[in-house]
Order: structure tokens, then sequence, then C-alpha cells
């Protein structure tokens, strides 16, 4: 089990790798940040900003998109893929919105968490990157990269996020969640590259 201590040098290690880690989702707002993570399921940030700008521009906020068509949705999300089950969920969500929320993005995990189509890892990332509140999304990166180096040991995602709270202080649980991802996206990939790695010296994987 790695320590406080521990865990802020590797973090630090990382940072030297991405230094502006940050949400590759571009969002204006906490709405189309909402949106643009739903989106991401199943996909690739660079597919979801191809299609946000126009969709966007169609459907600026909750009570617009409240009202929309929803084959015209599914057209404008369809390159995303599992482009009929995200359409209900972005309807499902800005009804939501606009019935219990007044059309804002409420700042809580639970009120999040209650929306149509949102889980823990979307409101973890709305809540840290529009927000103003600490969030530590554990995405697949996240759990690769954090058990690889010793710092958890589960593959579960709410036990990972549990773990990683424990070690990490709140006010850096956002930006050490970006850095893993990033860490995992170009780094710690499925087949690592722990010779470039500048945690190598603290990671457990690499001395198994
Ligand atoms: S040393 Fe290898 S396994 Fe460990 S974090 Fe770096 S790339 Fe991943």
């Amino acid at each position: 089990m790695k320590t406080p201590a521990e865990a802020r040098k590797i973090l630090a290690a990382l940072e030297r790798h991405h230094p502006d880690a940050d949400t590759e989702l571009v969002h204006g707002n906490a709405f189309e940040l909402l949106v643009a993570t739903i989106l991401s399921a199943q996909s690739t940030d660079r597919r979801v900003n191809e299609v946000t700008p126009a969709l966007f521009r169609r459907y600026p906020d909750a009570r617009v998109l409240a009202k929309a068509d929803a084959s015209d949705l599914e057209t404008l999300i369809h390159s995303t893929g599992f482009f009929r089950q995200k359409a209900r969920a972005l309807l499902g969500m800005a009804q939501a919105l606009v019935a219990e929320h007044r059309g804002e993005v409420p700042a809580s995990m639970d009120a999040l968490t209650a929306l149509p189509g949102v889980g823990r890892k979307t409101a973890n990332v709305v809540l840290g990157h529009a927000l103003g509140v600490p969030g530590l999304p554990v995405d697949r990166h996240v759990l690769r990269v954090t058990n690889r180096l010793g710092l958890v040991h589960s593959d579960d995602p709410v036990t990972v996020e549990e773990e990683l709270g424990r070690l990490i202080p709140k006010a850096k649980w956002t930006q050490a969640s970006d850095t893993f991802i990033l860490h995992g996206r170009r780094i710690c990939t499925p087949t690592p590259q722990c010779r470039i790695c500048f945690a190598r010296p603290l990671c457990d994987y690499a001395h198994r």
C-alpha cells in the first residue's frame, strides 16, 4: 500500500509528463460539459468534439434540448455511437434539469447522479471541471494506471475513487484524475512504455 507521501511523489512524476492535464472535451459551461461527457461513453473525445459545435448551436441549453426532436438529435450525435441510447439520455437529462433544477446543472453528486444517463464518472467530470467542486472521475485509464502504480488494488471504480480520495488531497482530485487519464492514453497504455516513464522508480508494475 502506498502512503500519501508516495502518492504525492508519483503524481509529481506524472505531472512532469503532462503539466497541462485537463479534460479534452471542449465546452463553455457545465451544461455543455454534461452533454459532451454523456456523449463520450464508448467514443473518443475527438469524435465528441467534432459533433458538439453543431449540437450546442442547435440546443444551447437544457430548456431547448428538453424539447428536441429525438430523430433530429440522433442524426446530430450519430457518429459518437450508441446514438439512440445517448439521445434518450440527453432528452431525459435535459427534461429533468428543467423540471427539477430550473434548467441549471446542480453542483452536487447526489443531484447529478439522479439525472437520467448520469453516473458517478460523468458527475465527477462535471463537478471538477465546470462547477468548482473537486471530483475524481475513474475511467478505464485511471483504473489501469493507478493499479499498476500500486496506488490502489481494485477493479471497482467506486472503490478506486475512495482509495485515491484517501491518498490524494481533495483540492488535487480533478487534476490528478486528468493526469492519470492522459498517462493512460499516452504512456501507460495497455502495453506500457515503462522505459520512458518518470514514475518508473515508484511503480509496482515496473518492479514485479
Ligand atoms: S512505469 Fe510503466 S506501468 Fe508504471 S506507470 Fe509508468 S508506464 Fe505505467
